[in-house]
């Protein structure tokens, strides 16, 4: 598998480290460093004013000495940590902080107007410094007149020191920046990387038709729904595939036995294996035959008009106690062979409902169908009415083989049988139950079972009960 979505948060981590170092070593020095002259240089000229206005004028005043005013200077600089001088008019140096310095020097070339409009000056000031300096610069007036000037000198050396030690805290800054980057990076991959390449690797699985592989997360968040949410649909999809299986052979199954057996009877009967007299039996056998066949493919039919939502529905009211009554009554010749009896425990005289009366019935016989056949000679079938808010519930109760647990939820598919009834009586076609349901969905109402293995079943079924006439 590529690892693609990795690799580019790879790339893009790196890229990161490497673009923020970039950032740092250009751009945050160059602003750092014009910051840094910025206010060196408008902390020297505020100097220089001051060291122009107050002492440097005593000394042209004469209230002041010039050695008085030469140590005065030489204690600001040691303090400022820079070269302060002043200057006559010709360039000519009168003091200099600097204690190893003659102040007889003169300045070649000096020329006060090439600092322009600007009070300062950067670089090595008429070759006085060997190396880059900033000279801010104030004159010294007395009466209107210039006299000389104050200059303070700092070597630009010094502001690039103190900038690269700024520097050096950005860089620690941005290391434990990219130290967090790569703390999310571990977090990144444990937490959404990692359970991602184990969903998409468990959909190709399933894509390949394999649905046994889950996806093990446990994480009560997105990423464990998602994964949960998956296995879910994989299960499903896995039993899909097997109860289309099962459904295909189903109905071959349903379909080929009758059509086997009348096959052989009229192969039997055409080639003169069952003689004349003996026709009569078979052929009656050829009609239950294909009376089943009939009735599978009616049922089929009938499924599949329900399938199609708002199939007609011919809602009415109606006694249901009677109708259980009389579907009860239709059944007589069956229970008779088999020895059941009937007990009905209906509410009241009447009890009446409004619902599609013949589809109702149909509910009714196929569920009393199933509880005769698959109850043991001589037992007893249960039917029971109660009125319970503003529903009439109908039970069909009966102490016959019951249905296996696994099976309960999938007696409602269509042609589903369980083992139990499937060697027993093959002549169900497993659609009785999955007609029942759409019936009763289509009333809008719900059908719920309880069953035992081995003691019995009920089906109990809600309908609504019809609105009695409010008296004028
Ligand atoms: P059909 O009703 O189409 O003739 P059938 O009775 O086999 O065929 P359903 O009525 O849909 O099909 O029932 C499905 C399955 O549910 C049955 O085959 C049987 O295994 C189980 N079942 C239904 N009712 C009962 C019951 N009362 N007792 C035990 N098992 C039942
Ligand atoms: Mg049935």
């Amino acid at each position: 598998m590529k690892r693609t979505l990795y690799l580019k948060f790879l790339l893009g981590y790196v890229l990161f480290g490497i673009l923020g170092f970039i950032t740092v070593s250009t751009l945050t020095s160059h602003l750092t460093l014009n910051y840094l002259k910025k206010q060196t240089i408008s902390s020297l000229y505020r100097e220089t004013n001051l060291l122009a206005g107050n002492y440097a004028s005593n000394y042209y005043r004469g209230t002041m000495t010039l050695n008085d005013v030469e140590s005065h200077f030489k204690a600001v600089a040691t303090y400022f940590d820079t070269d302060i001088w002043v200057v006559d008019r010709n360039g000519h140096i009168l003091i200099n902080s600097r204690p190893d310095s003659a102040n007889d020097e003169t300045i070649q070339n000096f020329d006060i107007s090439s600092f322009g409009t600007k009070y300062y000056q950067e670089g090595t000031f008429f070759d006085m410094f060997s190396e880059n300096t900033l000279s801010v610069f104030s004159p010294i007036t007395i009466g209107y007149k210039v006299r000389g000037y104050v200059l303070i000198h700092k070597p630009l050396s010094e502001l690039t020191a103190y900038k690269d030690g700024l520097l050096n805290i950005s860089y620690i800054t941005l290391a434990l920046i990219f130290l967090c980057a790569f703390i999310v990076l571990i977090l990144f991959t444990f937490i959404i990387y990692i359970p991602i390449r184990k969903m998409t690797r468990a959909a190709k699985d399933y894509s390949s038709g394999n649905f046994d592989t889950k996806i093990d997360i446990h994480t009560n968040d997105e990423m464990g729904y998602l994964a949960n949410s998956i296995n879910y649909m994989a299960t499903e999809l896995s039993t899909l595939e097997e109860d289309q299986r099962k459904f295909i052979a189903n109905v071959s199954h349903d379909f080929r036995s009758p059509l086997t057996s009348i096959k052989g009877y009229i192969e039997a009967i055409m080639d003169g294996t069952i003689p004349h007299e003996g026709q009569d039996k078979y052929l009656n056998i050829i009609l239950f035959e294909t009376e089943r066949l009939n009735k599978l493919t009616h049922s089929m039919l009938e499924l599949n008009k329900y399938g199609v939502k708002g199939s007609m529905m011919d809602i009415g009211d109606f006694d249901i106690n009677h109708t259980i009554k009389m579907v009860v009554q239709s059944f007589e010749g069956t229970c008779k062979e088999k020895k059941i009896s009937f007990e009905l425990i209906l509410t009241g005289q009447t009890c009446i409902v409004s619902a599609d009366m013949s589809k109702i019935q149909q509910v009714l016989y196929n569920l009393i169908d199933n509880a005769i056949k698959f109850s043991h000679p001589e037992s007893s079938i249960t039917i029971e009415t109660t009125e319970k808010n503003e529903k009439v519930f109908i039970s069909v109760k009966d102490t016959g083989i019951g249905i296996p647990k696994d099976s309960i939820k999938k007696i409602w598919e269509r042609f589903y049988k369980t083992d139990l009834s499937r060697g027993k009586d093959k002549r169900g076609t497993g659609l009785g139950l999955a007609i029942v349901k759409e019936i009763i969905s289509s009333h809008n109402e719900n059908i719920n079972v309880i069953s035992t293995e081995g003691v019995g079943t009920e089906f109990i079924f809600t309908l609504p009960m019809a609105q009695k006439e409010t008296e004028l």
